[in-house]
């Protein structure tokens, strides 16, 4: 290969795993479905606000720190801005801005009063302790407060913050504005306003969304097979959740290596195995597999649900499963999904199998709103009722087009997104 070949196929290979190209893609396909005029795509994939702040922190040893953080607000024409915070040493605002983008199109393709937001700070919470964390915290909080607020934009958790980390913010800002105001933030502590179901949410519309799609395939729970990439909080509970309705699950992974029993996993066993030792190597009935073996193990349904860009190029032709249900974010870059389209298997995507968390997020924010809480019971049937109805919605649109699922997911979110924006009209 020559040198200029050798810089194509990095920068081709850099561009599969460059989530805002992947969410652009799949905008631009959904788009020219539409028939959007190029004025309103441009208001639609442009984030409406980007808030880049400098937070110092005052650390154990007495030393001043800066960090730095980001909130992106992509889109509220639906309503406040919606989305995680998180706290990783590789945050950067590419990957933000991709991350609010996909949440304005999961709040709207599940039909939540939601925009889409975004936030994160540069640090490695590793090597903080939970004084530093606190105080990096409720200063990015502080920063970014003008643009906070229950009709304006409400944060979630995301990767390394958690309720605890919600609860600072939402006293913060509480605070600041001399009231308390629980709806600001959801994941919080159930003391502090947080919903019932709100844990195991998104394991649960994952279960429901592999439900709904294996009745149009014509499959019933006890004929199949499920393999799990993951087993946290949301490969974890969904894995619980689907071996309680029948399903063989037959492997599950977390970061240091995969399990597998093709005549299936005692799921509550082995989640109770990884509570107490920290990890799944080491779990009896089972035999050990690599990570990367894992995705390619013989099964009906294939739940990606740890990290981004698990199925690629690289791998997608090795792929058995009929159906994938994508729990995590963004795991099937852009070329592995016509690869995938092509061999006629199923997936929903992210988008839609993974919105059972965001909307037990906005249940949360209305109850604080209200000052009733609801029991789990309730929760629970209404999150089914929405997942159900937005899978409807979604298979109609993809049939009416004749495209995926993923697809059909874009056309769904964006036209709607597209409707509202234009019946509120511009004052540009
Ligand atoms: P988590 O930290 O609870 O669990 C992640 C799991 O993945 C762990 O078991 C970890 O060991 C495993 N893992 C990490 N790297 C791996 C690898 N390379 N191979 C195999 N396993 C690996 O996180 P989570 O909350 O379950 O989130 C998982 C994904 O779902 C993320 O993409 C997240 O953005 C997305 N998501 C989460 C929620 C939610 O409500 N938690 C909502 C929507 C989307």
């Amino acid at each position: 290969m020559t040198t200029t070949g050798t810089a194509t196929a990095h920068q081709e290979l850099t561009d599969e795993f460059n989530p805002f190209l992947a969410m652009a893609k799949r905008f631009e396909i959904a788009s020219d479905r539409l028939g959007l005029d190029p004025g309103l795509r441009d208001v639609l994939r442009t984030p409406d606000r980007e808030l880049s702040v400098s937070v110092p922190v005052l650390m154990d040893d007495k030393t001043l720190k800066v960090f730095t953080g980001y909130r992106v607000q992509h889109n509220w024409v639906l309503g406040p801005c919606k989305g995680g915070i998180r706290f990783a040493p590789d945050v950067n605002l590419d990957e933000v801005r991709a991350l609010s983008a996909w949440m304005t199109w999961k709040c709207s393709v599940v039909g939540l009063p939601f925009g889409g937001g975004k936030g994160g700070v540069i640090c490695d919470p590793r090597e903080m302790s939970k004084g530093e964390l606190e105080r990096l915290t409720r200063r990015y909080t502080a920063s970014i407060m003008d643009i906070l607020g229950p009709d304006r934009d409400v944060p979630a958790p995301d990767m390394n913050t958690n309720a605890q980390t919600m609860a600072w913010i939402m006293d913060t800002y509480s605070m600041h504005v001399r009231s308390t105001q629980t709806a600001v933030v959801t994941g919080k502590p159930l003391a502090l306003g947080g919903s019932l179901g709100r844990h195991e949410a998104t394991g649960r519309g994952v279960m429901i969304s592999a439900r709904e799609a294996l009745k149009r395939l014509g499959m019933r729970p006890e004929d199949t097979k499920v393999v799990v990439q993951g087993s946290g909080n949301v490969g974890g509970i969904g894995a619980l959740l689907m071996h309680r309705e029948g399903y063989t699950i037959t492997s599950l992974s977390d970061m240091y290596g995969s399990i597998h029993n093709p005549n299936g996993l005692d799921v509550p066993n082995v989640l109770e195995f990884l509570a107490e030792k920290g990890k799944l190597e080491g779990f009896p009935d089972a035999e050990a597999v690599p990570n990367a073996v894992q995705l390619e193990l013989p099964c009906d349904v294939l739940i990606p649900a740890a990290t981004e860009n698990t199925i690629t190029s690289k791998n997608v032709d090795k792929i058995k499963a009929k159906l994938i249900v994508e729990g995590a974010n963004g795991p099937t870059t852009f070329p592995a999904d016509s690869v995938l389209d092509e061999r006629g298997v199923m997936v929903v995507p992210d988008i839609l199998a993974n919105a059972g968390g965001v909307t037990v997020s906005y249940f949360e924010w209305v109850q604080d709103r209200m000052g009733y809480f609801w029991t789990e019971e309730v929760v629970n049937s209404r999150l089914e009722q929405i997942m159900v109805k937005a899978f409807d919605e979604v298979d109609e649109v993809a049939k009416k087009h004749d495209v995926s699922l993923r697809i059909g997911s874009y056309i769904h979110a964006i036209g709607r997104v597209a409707e509202v924006y234009q019946l509120r009209g511009s004052f540009a």
